[in-house]
């Protein structure tokens, strides 16, 4: 199994570099190249996803991304900022799905803005269509108006077999989980919604194993906040889901928890923690590896298909916590504060 893995900037190395030693700990047989990438990339090559770069990430079975980004890089023209290296490579590579979990470890659960009684054990797989809907659809743009004035408008737009290929992961997904799925949609106002409900029925059929339901997005925002462990899996456009996948993520109250996933149409992927580059505790070994070290067992799971290797990761993260290692940002008194490199040490020691 190839693997290329894309440390990037600020705490990214230091991240990569502990899912790198839990993953050469399991046994199998992974052949893993780096390259630079983001502000890296410019660095190494005046480009934040130089071509080198591009074909490690076309030649590999699966992407583990730490982070990119930093203030010294905030002053290029966009086409050479760091985060282009992001958009290029989804582009690139098909990468029309996005799954981002939301797990709240029992004991973490004081971490949550929410009362722990409402979010112990929490374990929800948000589903996001990445590559359309309004965010993409045409045309787009800000013209005259009638009233002598401007009007801005934007085209929301889902084609059948856009709908079917994202709902096909949702349910895959769910196989491997609780066998639920809520879709959400708008569809008492939105035609774009109607059509996506049908499509979500018709694909459902032939995954008959799973249960599915269906919510507006203005409730599923309320559910979450409510009564958040009653979700699985829910699968939404672009659009709801960049939304509801941030308000998912606050649930948990710790960023550095948090992996995700952006996968093709054939399950190749790109793994990566959902936060950014931190450049204000760049370099300290302070960052928590957890987020990239989960997210090397979502690759292990979604891209090479070694679900049990998956599990012994999140088995062994598990056990760290449950020990009472935490770094800074999850750190609470009682319990022993760790760095980056210990934390990395105390789970491939766990495997
Ligand atoms: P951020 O996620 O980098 O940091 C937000 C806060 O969370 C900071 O206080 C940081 O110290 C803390 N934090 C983040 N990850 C942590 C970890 N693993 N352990 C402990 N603490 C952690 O977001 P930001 O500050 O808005 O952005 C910083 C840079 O990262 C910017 O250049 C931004 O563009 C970039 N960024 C990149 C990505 C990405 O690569 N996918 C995502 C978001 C932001």
């Amino acid at each position: 199994m190839k693997l290329a893995l894309l440390p990037g900037d600020g705490i990214g190395p230091e991240i990569v570099a502990q899912a790198r030693k839990v993953l050469q700990r399991l046994g199998l047989k992974l052949e893993m190249r780096e390259a630079a990438v983001g502000g890296a990339g410019y660095d190494a090559a005046e480009d934040p996803l130089p071509p080198a770069t591009l074909s490690l990430a076309k030649e590999a079975d699966a992407i583990l991304f730490g982070a990119v980004g930093g203030p010294r890089y905030d002053g290029l023209p966009r086409a050479k900022r760091p985060e282009q290296a992001l958009l290029r490579l989804r582009k690139e590579l098909g990468l029309f799905a996005n799954l981002r979990p939301a797990q709240v470890h029992p004991q973490l659960a004081a971490a949550s803005a929410l009362k722990a009684e409402l979010v112990a054990g929490l374990d929800i797989l948000i589903v996001r269509e990445l590559t359309g809907d309004i965010y993409f659809g045409e045309p787009r743009g800000i013209r005259a108006a009638g009233d002598g004035g401007r009007e801005g408008f934007d085209t929301m737009r889902y084609s059948e077999s856009e709908v079917r290929r994202i709902a096909k992961v949702a349910f895959e997904a769910a196989r491997k989980r609780r066998k639920r799925v809520c879709s959400v949609d708008k569809a008492n106002v939105l035609e774009t919604s109607q059509l996506w409900r049908e499509v979500v029925i018709e694909e459902s059929k032939s995954h008959a194993d799973i249960e599915l339901s269906h919510m507006y997005v203005d409730n599923c925002a309320m559910q979450l906040v409510r009564n958040p462990r009653q979700f699985d899996v829910i699968v939404t456009g672009n659009l709801f889901g960049d939304i509801l996948s941030d308000e998912a993520s606050m649930l948990t109250g710790s960023i550095g928890m948090l992996p995700s996933a952006a996968l093709d149409a054939s399950g190749k992927g790109l793994y990566e923690p959902i936060h950014g580059a931190a450049p204000d505790i760049a370099g300290k070994g302070v960052a928590n590896p957890l987020a990239t070290i989960l997210s090397a067992a979502m690759m292990l799971r979604y891209s090479l298909g070694q679900e049990q290797a998956a599990e012994r990761i999140e088995a062994a993260v598990k056990k760290v916590l449950g020990e009472g290692l935490r770094t800074a940002d999850i750190h609470t008194p009682g319990t022993r504060k760790v760095g980056t490199g210990e934390m990395g040490d105390a789970v491939a020691a766990a495997l």
